[in-house]
């Protein structure tokens, strides 16, 4: 937090080269493997990720007006930011060694945006969610291992129906509501569904 306004980072511990745009669901990491192979595998798109805090945290904080909210995706040093595709300005995707100039030349360009008053309350409403402990720090980090066990497993899975790419989709309404299941990339045109488990679903409509 900063009187220019709240930095917020989704931070990426990966090696290798990095691809993405800021519109698709998943992008891609590529690892050499030795003797010119490489593996590629996919990940959620962090700015995707980092949206959903920044509304979150838009709505948690309980102001009028937009709060002057900064998005950061930041990677390690390890690797390199190969082709990332930014479209509407406001996410920036940068390696770790670049966070203070990003952020320097981002204050100075915006000015000062939040009052010394507003920050004290600010911070007197998100200080609570810094006392962490060790518990619940393993226990995001297994969640978060079970996901990219899912992503892995999906990727790459095709419709059988019509060919099109298999995406996890959390169901909205329904006895369902919640639950995580298979959907075809081509919905609507076509609405093959499948249980996360693997068969197919029984809703399912032709
Ligand atoms: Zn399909």
């Amino acid at each position: 937090m900063h009187e220019s306004g709240i930095y917020v980072f989704e931070s990426k511990n990966y090696s290798g080269w990095i691809f993405g745009t800021e519109t698709q669901q998943y992008w891609t990491q590529t690892l050499p493997i030795g003797r010119g192979k490489t593996k590629k595998s996919k990940f959620f798109n962090p700015i995707i990720q980092n949206k959903v805090h920044l509304k979150w945290l838009q709505q948690f904080l309980e102001y009028e007006r937009q709060l002057p909210f900064y998005s950061y995706i930041i990677f390690s040093d390890r690797c390199t930011l190969k082709d990332i595709t930014l479209t509407s300005g406001s996410h920036f995707v940068i390696n770790r060694y670049n966070i203070l100039s990003a952020v320097q030349s981002n204050s100075a360009n915006v000015g000062i945006q939040l009052t010394p008053k507003e920050i004290d309350n600010l911070y007197e409403k998100l200080y609570p969610f810094t006392q962490i402990d060790e518990a619940q720090k393993l226990a995001h980090v297994e969640n978060i291992h079970r996901k990219q066990q899912a992503i892995t497993n999906v990727a790459g899975m095709r419709c059988p129906r019509c060919g099109g790419i298999l995406v996890i989709r959390t169901a909205t309404k329904g006895n369902r509501q919640g639950k995580k299941f298979l959907g075809c990339s081509n919905y609507p045109r076509c609405k093959y569904i499948e249980n996360i488990s693997g068969e197919a679903d029984s809703r399912e409509k032709l």
